[in-house]
């Protein structure tokens, strides 16, 4: 590492360390969205960026804009950053790790005596877990005026408060933000980079890219409660051919789907599968054939298409089954979230910061959602650098690498500093 490396660095360590600190649960951190102690966190990054001189304002999100000014002023800016907020006795690095990256650039900036060509600006958005409210995204939809009469009535999971009450309770417009229209000029913002965390596995599986340029936001399609109903029966005196069995059915079914999610894959979908969720009726006992199964469905591609045409399989597949084994299946209704696009442009951009930084780096689709998807759907060019971590992430074991962190800094930096070239 350079010098000026090192100490970006030691800026991004300190500030990892300091806010860890800040937000100490019993384990791991708690920065619950729309909380005192997010706004005390978004407090002390603030302080920093006005240490660097850089404009600071607040929409009426909530989110904070920090702008290092361009020379050209009347230029859309280049933006950068995440969201401020975690799961409960989350990791310290999803979200602030987007923050501390985009700050660390406007560090160096100042340190080098660096102006670029337009506006840069660090963003720092509130409330993007849905873990609290049981809604995700709220600080890049509330600051569209996305936010519905039904959000804001979401009760917080203790039962304490509801969305609106804590947003308010950050001085925050609730009229605005589900007033249908945006609250910042969406025009202003040429470009949006947003660095995360990987959150899987696979970058850290690799010896030499440890940064990745994400190639999409997957998209899914997902079921909350699938019934598969049966016949409860004693256990010792109903044979084979009388049995309706529910457990067994669910089980062919998974294991059929399983088969063809291998065979997807050889041909080149994009496609993950997840049962998350189950459950058997309440009167299960060791002697009973299990009546009657409850089971989640989450079906995620880059793809709105292989995830429909997945969901269809599995349907035929559920009602196939379920006839030969006399049994029922309902279906609650499917909760569909689009898949989000990056900008081709701005990723090759990356990619070529990357280059240009002898930073070796993989394309990867993101398997979770961001605010950068948010932005996406609503015309703001996005694109995202990933930074391999270890132990996955939304625990309290979540772990990241500061020699990772700084090459994805670096490119980040790379990019900012040459895009207008
Ligand atoms: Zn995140």
């Amino acid at each position: 590492m350079s010098d000026l490396q090192t100490k970006g660095a030691a800026f991004a360590q300190k500030i990892f360390d300091d806010i860890r600190e800040m937000s100490r649960d019993v384990q791991g951190v708690s920065r619950q969205a729309f909380s005192a102690k997010e706004t005390e966190v978004l407090n002390y990054l603030t302080d920093i960026g006005r240490g660097l001189n850089l404009e600071i304002t607040e929409d009426r999100a909530g989110n904070v804009w920090m702008t290092l000014p361009g020379q050209d002023r009347s230029l859309p800016a280049f933006v950068s950053g995440s969201h401020v907020d975690s799961v409960p006795q989350g990791g310290n690095y999803d979200g602030l790790a987007g923050v501390t990256a985009a700050l660390t650039v406007a560090w160096w900036m100042r340190e080098v005596g660096f102006q670029p060509k337009r506006d840069y600006t660090v963003l720092m958005m509130r409330g993007e877990e849905s873990s609290f409210f049981g809604k995700a995204y709220m600080g890049s939809l509330g600051m569209l005026g996305k936010l519905t009469e039904k959000d804001l009535n979401l009760k917080i999971r203790d039962g304490s408060c509801t969305l609106g009450e804590a947003m308010q309770s950050c001085g925050i417009d609730t009229a605005a933000v589900s007033g249908g229209q945006p609250l910042v000029d969406i025009g202003r913002i040429a470009a949006f980079v947003e660095l995360h965390i990987e959150q899987g596995p696979t970058l850290d599986a690799q010896t030499q890219a440890r940064a990745g340029i994400v190639t999409g936001i997957r998209g899914n399609i997902r079921h909350k409660a699938v019934r598969i109903i049966g016949q409860a029966a004693h256990s010792g005196a109903t044979d084979k051919p009388y049995r309706h069995d529910a457990l067994m059915g669910f089980t062919e079914l998974v294991q059929r789907i399983d088969r063809a999610w291998d065979r997807w894959l050889v041909k080149g979908e994009d496609l993950v599968f997840t049962v998350g969720v189950v459950k058997l009726a309440s009167s299960a006992a060791i002697s009973v054939i299990p009546g009657e199964v409850t089971f989640s469905v989450d079906i995620r591609s880059l793809s709105a298409d292989t995830c429909q045409r997945f969901h269809d399989l599995m349907v035929r597949y559920a009602e196939e089954i379920c006839q030969e084994r006399g049994l029922k299946i309902e279906f609650d209704p499917a909760l569909l979230t689009a898949p989000s696009g990056v900008d081709a442009a701005l990723s090759d951009t990356l990619q070529k910061s990357a280059e240009a930084e002898g930073i070796p780096c993989m394309r990867l689709a993101s398997g979770a959602g961001h605010d950068s998807a948010v932005l996406g759907n609503n015309g703001v060019p996005v694109a995202m650098i990933f930074v391999a971590n270890q132990l996955g992430s939304h625990n309290p074991h979540e772990a990241m690498k500061i020699e990772d962190f700084m090459q994805g800094t670096d490119i980040l930096w790379a990019a900012v500093s040459h895009y207008d070239n």
